[in-house]
């Protein structure tokens, strides 16, 4: 055996990683490797070089483990391949579909509704959906998102009209366990604080990221905590989501859902009610259904309103009651997320 020699005074032993940091630094970046893991390498001619240098691909392996191989339409695939639909111009499809330049300040606190402010807490997250406003919001302006809370912090405390945060990016829960424990330290301090909300896609996406650490964190936190996820396929869910989902259940949070009514993806009353009903399955409810915002590059995921309702209409005539979302729409200016139904 080779004695161990002791380190150096000035190298202190370094923590390795948690894992979940290094699944995520592993992500598949490059789109003819994705072609190649799910034997599909004949689409190399659909993907647009101008659509990845505008918004990268990134997408965990664990994610890429759930498509289905060989399939083109597979609907996990359709939320992360930067096809050349991406690159036709549409009407009415713009930088800003929600508004949100108008609604923040460039701390990173977002006010739009009454009562809730959400603070852009990152702009990372650990895959690149192609339907997502994400693709065009100028994060580097957000001071929060670059980790400076102090202002965020300051606009939060100096009004008591806020009684719910919600914690959002880019992916909160992207940020390191010691990174969100500092910001709700600073959260715990302002009194009027009553109800604490974290919208992510990490426990669906990266469901490694739900470890003892984070666990902790949860448990210690002084407010009824509820998670929204984000999945918008049933496929989405394999075991190690159910584990995540369920050790996010024992450290006492409400979970619930919110997905994107996509063309190509759920658009079916069979691929919405399984997503509802496999959601339940871990024990999460629907929240929102969402059409979509009309973001640039996205406009071949819509779906036209009247065949939303007709969905909505459908899967409501098949479920119980509490397994139907809403479906509502973002629109700027609005008091709160508009109903379509
Ligand atoms: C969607 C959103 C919320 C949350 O709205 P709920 O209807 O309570 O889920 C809060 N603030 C902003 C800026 C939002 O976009
Ligand atoms: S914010 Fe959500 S939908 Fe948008 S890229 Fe990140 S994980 Fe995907």
């Amino acid at each position: 055996m080779i004695p161990a020699r002791p380190l150096p005074r000035h190298q202190a032993p370094q923590q390795p990683a948690p894992r979940w940091q290094q699944l995520w630094r592993d992500a598949v970046r490059d789109p003819a490797e994705l072609l190649s893991l799910l034997g599909l390498e004949d689409l190399a001619a659909r993907i647009s070089p101008a659509a990845v240098a505008q918004f990268p691909l990134r997408v965990p392996r664990g994610f890429v483990a759930r498509m289905r191989h060989g399939d083109a339409s597979d609907a996990l695939l359709r939320q992360v391949l930067p096809l050349d639909d991406e690159e036709r111009i549409v009407p009415g499809f713009g930088l800003d579909a929600v508004g949100d330049g108008a609604a923040r300040a460039g701390s990173g606190v977002i006010r739009k509704y009454h009562g809730r402010a959400l603070l852009v807490a990152t702009g990372s997250c650990a895959i690149n959906c192609r339907y997502c406003f994400r693709r065009h919001f100028p994060y580097a302006d957000e001071t929060a998102a670059r980790g400076q809370w102090s202002e965020a912090l300051a606009i939060i405390a100096a009004d008591d009209s806020i009684d719910e945060v919600i914690l959002s990016g880019g992916d909160p829960l992207s940020l390191a366990d010691g990174k969100l424990a500092e910001l709700t330290d600073a959260l715990a301090r302002i009194p009027h604080i009553r109800r604490l909300r974290i919208h992510t896609r990490l426990p669906v996406v990266l469901p490694e990221r739900v470890d003892d650490g984070l666990v902790g964190w949860l448990r210690g936190l002084p407010w009824p905590v509820t998670v929204v996820i984000h999945a918008n396929h049933a496929n989405e869910f394999d075991a190690d989501v159910d584990a995540a989902l369920m050790r996010l259940r024992d450290a006492g949070c409400l979970l619930l859902n919110q997905a994107v009514l996509l063309k190509g993806v759920n658009d079916s009353v069979d691929a919405l009610a399984a997503l509802c009903e496999r959601g339940h399955h871990a024990g999460v409810l629907p929240y929102y259904l969402h059409q979509l915002d009309r973001v640039s590059g996205a406009a071949h995921f819509e779906v036209e309103d009247a065949d939303a309702l007709a969905l909505h209409r459908d899967l409501a005539a098949r479920l119980s009651g509490y397994l139907v979302p809403k479906l509502v729409r973002e629109v700027a200016g609005d008091p709160g997320k508009r109903p379509l139904a």
